[in-house]
């Protein structure tokens, strides 16, 4: 939907993490009755609508964050409007003064305008799922499934995570459209915090030495018994 066709009422001015002022504005339609507000909408999925929704707007506008009670960094902060963005060094020394579920991390931090550019790509994303157009993941290559997108099993390895491409980092931002995209939950374990290029290598390393097959003496090892 093009911008003319919104409503776009300012909702809210914000001051983000870098210090600069953005303007959260409506999505709805122009002339739309009710509430205003600036995430997309969701009727599409139908009765799978909460579970969409909640997943798109956790990945594009909330950190994973900390769970500990102990850490000076909170659980699911907002991403562009934070109460604070805490660098490394100020997280270490808030740590050492007790002080807990201060701010976000730093490099966890983005604009709005990121935020919401990610929103719709997500969501665009799993309407392609939904609809059987295909979408794979960028890791693998291989497809995602509406089934993969709907598994809450935390152990299917399939199952459908938010993947920062190029991980996130302190001094510039990587929450940004294009860079953080759906893919399965093992291949997102697998590249860990590396980029694609250390992830590369990593691999490499791995295939060439398990080829090897310097493994297979523990076998000698392996207790007869089986029941
Ligand atoms: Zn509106
Ligand atoms: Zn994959």
């Amino acid at each position: 939907m093009s911008n003319n066709r919104l409503c776009q009422k300012v909702m809210k001015t914000i001051t983000n993490s870098f210090g600069d002022t953005e303007k959260i504005c409506c999505a709805k339609e122009k002339g739309h009755r009710g509430l205003h507000r600036y995430t997309e909408s969701y009727e599409e999925f139908g009765e799978y609508a909460k579970h969409v929704k909640s997943k798109v707007l956790t990945m594009a506008y909330a950190t994973a964050g900390a769970t500990a009670a102990n850490s000076p960094i909170t659980n699911r902060g907002s991403r562009f409007a934070p109460p604070r963005a805490l660098t490394k060094t100020e997280e270490l020394d808030l740590k050492a003064q007790g002080e807990y579920r201060v701010g976000i991390r730093k490099d966890e931090a983005s604009t709005f305008e990121q935020c919401k550019k990610i929103e719709v790509d997500l969501c665009q994303d799993v309407l392609n799922i939904y609809r059987g157009k295909g979408y794979n993941c960028p890791l693998c290559g291989l497809p995602v499934l509406w089934e993969h997108f709907l598994s809450k099993d935390r152990k299917d390895g399939k199952s459908v995570h938010g993947c920062h491409l190029d991980p996130l980092e302190e001094g510039s931002i990587k929450h940004y459209v294009g860079n953080i995209k759906w893919g399965h939950r093992d291949c997102n374990s697998i590249q860990g915090d590396r980029g694609l290029d250390q992830l590369q290598e990593h691999l490499k390393i791995m295939y060439d030495h398990l080829q090897k097959g310097t493994n297979e003496g523990r076998k000698v090892n392996q207790p007869t018994i089986s029941w």
